[in-house]
């Protein structure tokens, strides 16, 4: 199969951009043989890239990514790891109680996971802050969608907080929101160290990364897989696919994954004058009490205080934004942001950026053995950060031979449903969105 495109990122990838520069992992400029290559260093990737290592430390595992290290989602996103039910989809984040236990349970597994990687490879614990998050309303649709979402809570017997408009000032220092509910099991990744510092304690002598090195053909010979990047190769048996909605380059599941973007801003550092203006707390992590509202964190920085912002959505099939989506939105986040601090008029963004998402229609994975020893990690449907780890480490356990209920659990899954022919699926996955932005109100 030759790989039909490669991946796109608008703008800086800034959560990135913020670190100090990183010393990076060379470009593939050989010819090898490995016994395990990894296609992706994102969540996925790397959590299938551990849990081989683990079970067979005497095999080498190769990593290929198109970009560098933090470059692609992985590093772009919000950081928001999400124990509880957070179905984008949905009118408010739930779904029945027992599909929700069920989900719950595999998204903390995911995050212990995580935990566990970060802790053993000593991944600094900035990267991986177990502080929780709120679910924050700025509309009377908003404090009801919370309420709902309280009772639903109450049912699977789960711990919150509720917040009135002055705690949620006192957190913020923003008056724009009514009401919050806080939730402790969120994990608040800063997702470039989390992701770059995992690649690098990875490492060893048997576990290479190669960035910049893009698999623009894959085919299989006998038993043996024939991975070509522009300057290299690899022969492989086993495959582990970690690259999302990419995977449909490579020709996998096609017309079954639905691609999207969606979009950030971060702030330059605020003056230590713009911070006390500010007020709140010292860090905070906001998500919207409507599923396509606007995602908003408070984060602290070596240089200074910065404000994080996300929202809008986009259906791109062709993995491409164009440069009139993104001068429309950047300029949205913007007006998004000063409505919100209208305090901090001078203050500018820094960054602005796109990053693209994979959903299936009937929210399921895209996992399995799609060729012989080709195992698939992909379809994130917009939460990699948990969907991704377990995927990947799923992957890599069902490639093992490993008897894993993680495994199973995703190989019973439905495969994604077939999408319906163009131009019916663009018309309406527009409508869907433009619908829930408009419906989403000022919470957006
Ligand atoms: C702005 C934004 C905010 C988000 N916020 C959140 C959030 O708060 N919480 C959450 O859970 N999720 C969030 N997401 C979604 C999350 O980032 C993704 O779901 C996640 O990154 C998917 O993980 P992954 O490992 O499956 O794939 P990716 O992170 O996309 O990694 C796939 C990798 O494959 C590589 N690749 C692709 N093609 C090739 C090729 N031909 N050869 C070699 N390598 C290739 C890419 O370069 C990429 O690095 C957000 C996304 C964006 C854009």
């Amino acid at each position: 199969m030759k790989v039909t495109k490669l991946p796109y990122n608008p703008g800086p990838a800034a959560w990135n951009a913020i670190l100090p520069p990183d010393r990076g992992h060379p470009e593939l400029n050989s010819h090898e043989i490995t016994d395990w290559l990894i296609i992706g260093a994102g969540f996925a990737g790397l959590s299938a890239a551990r849990r081989i290592q683990l079970n067979r430390p005497a095999d080498r595992i190769t990593i290929l990514d198109a970009q560098r290290l933090a470059e692609g989602a992985a590093g772009r996103n919000s950081g928001f790891m999400i124990d509880l039910p957070h179905d984008l989809v949905s009118k408010d984040y739930g779904g029945g109680i027992h599909e929700d236990r069920k989900k719950i349970k595999q998204n903390r597994l995911a995050i212990n996971i995580a935990k566990k990687m970060v802790y053993d490879l000593g991944v600094p614990k900035e990267a991986f802050q177990e502080v929780g998050k709120v679910n924050a309303a700025a509309t009377a649709t908003g404090i009801q969608h919370n309420l709902n979402y309280k009772t639903h809570l109450t049912h699977l017997k789960e711990n919150f907080e509720l917040y009135d408009a002055q705690q949620m000032k006192e957190l913020t220092g923003t008056e724009y929101y009514l009401g919050g509910l806080f939730t402790p099991g969120t994990v608040m990744l800063q997702p470039a160290l989390y992701i770059r510092e995992l690649g690098n304690k990875l490492i060893s002598k048997k576990l290479k990364i190669h960035e910049n090195s893009p698999v623009i053909s894959l085919i299989h010979k006998g038993r043996d897989w024939h991975a070509q990047t522009p300057k290299g190769s690899i022969i492989t048996q086993k495959i582990i696919m970690a690259t999302n909605g990419h995977a449909e380059n490579f020709g996998l599941f096609k017309r079954r994954l639905i691609h999207l973007f969606t979009y950030g801003s971060m702030t330059q550092a605020l003056t230590a004058k713009e911070s006390t203006i500010l007020g709140g707390k010292a860090h905070w992590g906001l998500t919207s009490a409507d599923p396509l509202g606007t995602t908003i964190r408070k984060i602290s920085t070596t240089s200074g205080d910065r404000i994080v912002i996300r929202n809008r959505v986009t259906y791109e099939p062709r993995m491409h934004p164009a440069p009139a989506t993104l001068k429309r939105i950047y300029a949205k986040h913007t007006a998004s942001f000063y409505l919100r601090f209208p305090n901090l008029k001078d203050v500018q963004m820094a960054f602005n950026w796109g990053g693209q998402l994979a959903f299936s229609l009937n929210n399921v994975p895209a996992f399995g053995e799609t060729e012989k020893g080709l195992f698939a990690a992909c379809c994130q449907n917009g939460l990699g950060t948990v969907n991704g780890t377990l995927q990947g480490a799923a992957a890599a356990d069902y490639a093992m031979g490993i008897n894993s209920k993680l495994a199973d659990a995703l190989c019973l899954a439905d495969p994604p449903k077939k999408l319906l022919p163009e131009p019916i699926t663009r018309i309406a996955a527009n409508l869907r969105i433009r619908f829930g932005e408009f419906k989403a109100g000022a919470e957006l």
